[in-house]
């Protein structure tokens, strides 16, 4: 039995009325397990207006009272661990403890927008002239929203709204029309916790519904998180409408490997980050550059195995390493690019192609590949493949390596190994990335700082959550204040323009 998802407007679950469905599947079965409904613009504008009706009061309660909510709702999510993992896991395929995983990471934005109260302190100077005294304060933008893709479907709609709604604006979600069941649960927990009704909504979709955001007049702010062409496309549309925009686009991992690396952890480094969750993760390491001839053969020679031994099994068997793909078209995509990485000349020493589980023959399953000699010359390179491939680039000395990830269209996130603190500053200091983990293959930044990357991997200049996240949803107002003192002398009217004396 195919059940039928919902949209979340005004507090409650409302089914949709477009008449327009899409398939959400099981990856392990390979089966169609939902509907979920794509929202047209007349649901997306009902959204947006039961926001508009509900922001002006949230706004208004002060910011401890909206703090209260949100540590209400980290109570939930905690208590719902397990139903929220099995939800995502059911849907994205990804195994059960990095669902977890999934939503913990999303929590830790949660906790760190329940210190709001002193995220918004803005900054007073006293006495700026005579009698003068100047202030600054952060307000809420009013209803804005945030487009989600497959990949996070709890962390990254968490990134948004912990810090939108703490900061006092509506949040309406469009999340991903592949795993769009977990917003829907957070929906419902915010409710739980005290959220007023209006504050956040679901509205699910396609291309109909973003368009809708972003045409709509009393949508302040996108965020977006996805593929490059379509960050794009958000944030040029969005910021032609004169909304404030941060898209965050695909991204092309590399790690760099120099001699004196301890290569026992590179290896594990290496399996975790470039297969775990299939590969579906926008901070995986896909691209391994070992420097020098007998570290490359080396680091093959140990890589192999470890690859050939992967446990590719269902979401929930607990021994997996990892799951299946998200969906039957995103894994025949991968499969094209392991194709087209062989017709480009790399040297495949593990295909992963021929991968099939007893049981599961339906399911989206591909094993591990394994690329070597990949270079820049390949289209197989230059794109982001977002699977469980991972290809080794030979780089013959330091400079080399610095100039791959460089020079590369995406720059999300980077890693290096090595033993040498000074070659690490310099690459830390040099790479063209905005992401560097030195000796940590997945550098993603904790709650408290920002995540972003550079070239097509972000557009716009604010990143998510943290500081940034704040001044994302909040603009800045500066009041200048002069009371009359007794005694003061008026000084007429002055042409010219005030400066300090
Ligand atoms: P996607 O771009 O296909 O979808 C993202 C969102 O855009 C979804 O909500 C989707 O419904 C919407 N969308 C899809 N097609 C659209 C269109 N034509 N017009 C308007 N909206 C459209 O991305 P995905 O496949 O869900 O996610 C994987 C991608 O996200 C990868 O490229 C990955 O690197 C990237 N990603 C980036 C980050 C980051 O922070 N840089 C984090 C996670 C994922």
């Amino acid at each position: 039995m195919v059940r039928e998802l919902t949209h979340f407007i005004g507090g409650r679950h409302v089914a949709g009325t477009s008449g327009r469905f899409g398939d959400v599947f099981n990856p392990t079965l390979g089966e169609v397990q939902a509907r979920v409904p794509f929202a047209s613009a007349e649901e997306l504008a009902r959204a947006v207006t039961a926001a508009k009706a509900a922001q002006a009061d949230w706004a208004a309660q002060n910011p401890q009272k909206r703090a209260r909510v949100l540590f209400a709702f980290k109570a939930l999510v905690e208590r719902h661990m397990d139903e929220l993992a099995r939800r995502l896991s059911l849907e994205h395929g990804k195994t059960l403890p990095d669902s977890k995983g999934d939503v913990m990471r999303g929590l830790e934005v949660v906790e760190f927008a329940c210190g709001i109260p002193h995220l918004l302190k803005g900054e007073f100077t006293e006495g700026a002239g005579p009698g003068i005294d100047m202030f600054s304060m952060r307000q809420p933008l009013g209803v804005v929203a945030g487009i989600t893709p497959f990949n996070f479907p709890a962390m990254i709609p968490m990134w948004m709204f912990g810090v939108a709604i703490a900061c006092g604006n509506a949040f309406i979600c469009k999340p991903s029309e592949k795993d769009p069941s977990v917003p829907l649960l957070l929906a419902d927990l915010l409710s739980e916790a005290g959220l007023p009704p209006g504050v956040f909504s679901v509205v699910n979709g396609d291309k109909v519904a973003v368009d809708a955001i972003l045409q709509h007049p009393d949508i302040k702010a996108v965020s977006f998180v996805g593929s490059s062409a379509i960050a794009h496309y958000v944030y040029a549309q969005g910021t032609a409408a004169g909304k404030r925009v941060q898209a965050m686009g695909g991204a092309k991992n590399h790690a760099i490997i120099l001699p004196d690396a301890d290569l026992d952890q590179v290896v594990d480094d290496l399996i975790g980050a470039g297969y775990g969750s299939a590969g579906e993760r926008c901070m995986a390491i896909a691209v391994a550059v070992p420097v020098g001839e007998a570290l490359g053969n080396e680091l093959i020679r140990r890589l192999k195995p470890r690859v050939e031994s992967l446990k590719v099994a269902p979401s929930l068997d607990p021994d997996a390493n990892y799951g299946p793909l998200v969906t039957r078209a995103h894994r025949q995509k991968v499969i094209d690019y392991i194709a087209m990485g062989e017709k480009e000349g790399a040297e495949i020493i593990v295909d992963g192609r021929g991968f099939a589980l007893q049981g599961y023959e339906n399911g989206f399953f591909l094993g591990g590949t394994l690329f070597d000699k990949v270079g820049p010359g390949m289209q197989s390179y230059q794109d982001e493949i977002f699977g469980p491939v991972l290809q080794v680039a030979r780089a013959a000395n330091f400079e080399e390596a610095l100039a791959l990830p460089s020079q590369h269209q995406y720059g999300n996130g980077v890693a290096i190994y090595t033993r040498d603190g000074d070659a690490a500053r310099d690459f830390a200091s040099r790479v063209q990335v905005g992401m560097v983990g030195i000796n940590v293959p997945i550098p993603v930044p904790l709650a408290y700082h920002s995540f972003g990357g550079w070239k097509r991997s972000a557009f716009g200049d604010v990143n998510q959550h943290g500081p940034e996240g704040v001044r994302f949803y909040t603009k800045i107002k500066t009041v200048t204040q002069r009371w009359p003192s007794k005694g003061g002398a008026r000084e007429g009217s002055s042409f010219v323009i005030p400066t300090m004396k």
